[in-house]
């Protein structure tokens, strides 16, 4: 990340949004190892997001020819609505969420939001309409305020305040000497993995994205932790739409639809209750998960 931002921050504020686009993805995605090789169509035209119907529609991709990852996905989250994604590591789950920020162009088939292909819409519209709160908060060396503000350069000391309000980080901030001044980051005040989350949650807040984007946003922190984090997400996630990618079945249960990925196919779907009842697949997670295992087959 910081070979690619380096570079980039010479060329101006011209490519602000560029950047920014870049590093809200590879907050989520290591960076370094994605190609550009999509690019807008001439003239695309800006995303216009009405309610933030996701849909992936009989989704092929591979990451080259030789090897499919996602072999005939179809995934419907009408808007405001929640959808998760779980399954053994290497389904395919990271690669759902990286097509739909259209990092890589599907082999077959579409992703569409709200009708609109995201092929056919300009970037910057697109990753400008989907927030991530990734596992690990990327922060600046720069302040608290920058930080919280990165999503959205323009907004003002009490739109920031109150998306740190909000995220339950706030009190904190307001507590330091410096306040929102305070400066973080390897060469300032260090956060804690719980701290540099609300950050995040902040963050996307101040961005406002109807459509949310998860990949197991909150594993890294310690339970209690988590637990105050998870509330603070499923606030942010109401009315929007919302694609959770989850290690722990826990967070999820009360998701409108919940997709077992295995092998770049959908194994099984259906509510929470639904899949317990059915007693295969997921039911065998939970159940794992419930006993307190850890669970190498959901990561
Ligand atoms: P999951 O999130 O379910 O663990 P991913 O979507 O990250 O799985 O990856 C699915 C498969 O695609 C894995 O086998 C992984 O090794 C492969 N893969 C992921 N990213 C790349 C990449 N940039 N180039 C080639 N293969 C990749
Ligand atoms: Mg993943």
């Amino acid at each position: 990340m910081v070979q690619i931002t380096m570079p980039l921050n010479f060329l101006g504020t011209v490519y602000r949004e560029i950047r920014q686009s870049l590093v809200d993805m590879g907050e989520m995605f290591d960076l370094l190892e994605q190609p550009a090789e999509v690019t807008d169509k001439p003239g695309a035209p800006a995303l216009r997001v009405s309610g933030g119907t996701v849909e992936f529609r009989d989704v092929h991709f591979g990451y080259d020819a030789a090897r499919p990852i996602l072999r005939g996905v179809t995934l419907m989250v009408p808007a405001g609505r929640k959808v998760a994604i779980v399954g053994p590591s290497g389904a395919g789950k990271s690669t759902i969420g990286r097509l739909l920020f259209r990092f890589y162009d599907v082999t077959a088939g579409a992703v569409a939001i709200d009708d609109q292909d995201v092929r056919d819409v300009s970037q910057d519209s697109l990753h400008a309409r989907i927030g991530v709160v990734p596992q690990d908060t990327v922060l600046f060396n720069d302040t608290i305020r920058y930080n919280i503000a990165y999503g959205r350069p323009e907004a003002s000391l009490t739109e920031i305040e109150a998306a740190a309000k909000a995220a339950r980080i706030h009190d904190f901030i307001a507590s330091l000497p410096q306040g929102y001044e305070t400066q973080v980051g390897e060469r300032g005040l260090k956060l804690s993995g719980g701290e540099k989350q609300r950050v995040g949650i902040a963050r996307t807040l101040l961005k406002n994205p109807p459509i949310l984007l998860l990949d197991e946003a909150t594993s890294a922190l310690d339970s209690e932790t988590e637990a105050g984090i998870q509330a603070q997400l499923k606030a942010m996630g109401e009315g929007r739409t919302v694609i959770a990618i989850a290690h722990r079945l826990s967070t999820i249960v009360d998701a409108d639809e919940i997709v077992v990925l295995e092998a770049g196919r959908v194994a099984e779907r259906g509510t929470h209750e639904a899949l317990v009842a059915r007693g295969e697949r997921y039911a065998t997670m939970w159940a794992r998960q419930q006993a307190g295992e850890e669970d190498d087959a959901a990561a």
